[in-house]
């Protein structure tokens, strides 16, 4: 049994952070949640021994949407001007030269990463399947195991959405170049490879992905959809995330994005619409009523200049928020939690859309929930002991209220990560991966 006392600590339902929580786990799992000031074990007054966590203690944040190899293309695609086509070519040249072994090298350094932000989770959007030219490897999954690996290295749980990449545009082009890579032929042979996918390690689980209604055609959505509602998985889709798409599937199939994904059985409460940036007001409604999910990525919809979502009127709707950092220009579950509130302000120029408990439970409870993880995202007994304490004494958050982290914290402010009952970061560092070093290397290694 290991046994914490955290000076603060966000616990489920409430408003705010709760002072002096006993936290107790057994074999990875929450056993004691306790407010001492409550009266509860042991006496007001007697000296608890436990690590004591400074701060405010959290639980584990999930990232649930990825795509681990874009973290090489930080800072770089912003030569001249730098617009979307230019940040695309270049995350093609990355995807053109990585093998499982880099692929191992540069997620294992992005998700460590990950974990010294907090993160314990992340959801790994993944179509990098196959070798030059879209051959497969011997193990048709090679690069989906070099996945499990690196979160392994990292400490951190891992969904592999496997996702589903057939077609260059909505009109069925053909996948060129470096987009051979990500392809299976059809849906149906995406199945047959994902179907062999079966990783016994307790910090992986499968799912699937549609990567957009781009990449899959309409006949075949019901199948990837089918597969994922078979096996009782998370299904994740990019939807609406420019106005071009909306566009071109109007042109080819007379009706928006959102409506193809409603009529070929894409929505639904195991379903998540990564984006959803640029949704009619049918469409909000077809995802509230269905409860299909929404991953916001303000700070990738903004480095791609997309456009801001309807956070609030999705929300309203229905559709449950989580978060994601996507590209990975930013690494910061409390920036991009903020921005839903702060890009809403933009956009009305009215404060007060989200207050920080909506924000919280976006960037933990339903994360989790996104992923397929319903046991983790809670201080709470029975769940995944998983706590991630943000110190309350830096420059930054020094004099904040501890219900105030949400707007006041970055990443650089976790000290302390515990994933599944396991320090994986102590004092800030990372107790496994050299994590500058290793990021540089890795890549180095894809872009020399
Ligand atoms: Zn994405």
């Amino acid at each position: 049994m290991t046994r914490w006392l955290a000076e603060y600590a966000w616990l489920p339902e409430h408003a705010e952070p709760t002072a002096d929580v006993l936290i107790e786990a057994t074999d990875g799992r929450l056993t004691t949640v306790t407010p001492l000031t409550a009266g509860g074990p042991p006496a007001a007054g007697v000296e608890v021994e436990a690590t004591r966590l400074p701060g405010l203690t959290v639980p584990g944040l999930a990232n649930a949407h990825s795509h681990a190899f874009h973290r090489a293309l930080r800072g770089r695609t912003h030569d001249g001007r730098g617009d979307f086509w230019s940040w695309r070519d270049l995350m093609y040249a990355v995807a053109a030269r990585l093998d499982p072994d880099s692929y191992l090298a540069l997620a294992r350094a992005a998700y460590a990463e990950m974990a010294l932000a907090g993160i314990t989770c992340v959801g790994e959007f993944h179509y990098l399947h196959h070798g030059p030219g879209g051959t497969r490897y011997d193990d048709p999954n090679a690069m989906s195991a070099a996945l499990v690996e690196a979160a392994a290295h990292a400490g951190i749980r891992l969904t592999v959405l496997d996702a589903a990449y057939l077609t260059a545009s909505v009109d069925g082009a053909e996948l060129t170049g470096p987009q051979r890579r990500f392809g299976d032929g059809d849906a149906l042979r995406w199945a047959e490879r994902v179907d062999a996918f079966r990783p016994a390690d307790g910090h992986v689980r499968r799912g699937a992905a549609v990567h957009s209604v781009r990449a899959v055609p309409a006949a075949q959505l019901a199948t990837v959809a089918g597969w994922a509602d078979r096996h009782g998985l998370p299904l994740h889709v990019h939807l609406s995330e420019q106005p071009a798409e909306n566009d071109a599937c109007r042109a080819v199939h007379g009706c928006t994005p959102t409506r193809l994904l409603a009529d070929h059985g894409v929505l639904g409460r195991h379903t998540t619409a990564v984006h959803a940036t640029h949704p009619t007001a049918a469409d909000v409604a077809l995802l509230g009523d269905s409860r299909t999910g929404v991953c916001l990525c303000p700070t990738t919809e903004r480095d791609l200049a997309d456009g801001i979502g309807p956070a609030r009127r999705l929300a309203e709707a229905g559709s449950p928020l989580s978060l994601g950092s996507d590209s990975h220009a930013v690494v910061d579950l409390f920036e991009e939690a903020r921005a839903v509130e702060l890009d809403e302000r933009l956009r009305t120029r009215r404060r007060g859309h989200f207050d920080a408990a909506e924000l919280f439970a976006a960037a933990t409870v339903t994360g989790h929930a996104a992923l397929g993880w319903g046991d983790a995202g809670r201080l709470a007994v029975g769940d995944r002991a998983d706590l991630v304490t943000v110190r309350l004494d830096s420059a930054r958050t020094a004099g904040v209220p501890p219900a105030g982290v949400f707007f006041a914290a970055t990443a650089a402010d976790v000290t302390q990560v515990v994933v599944d009952g396991r320090t994986v970061v102590a004092d800030g560092r990372h107790l496994t991966v050299d994590v500058p070093t290793e990021l540089r290397d890795a890549i180095a290694a894809v872009l020399s």
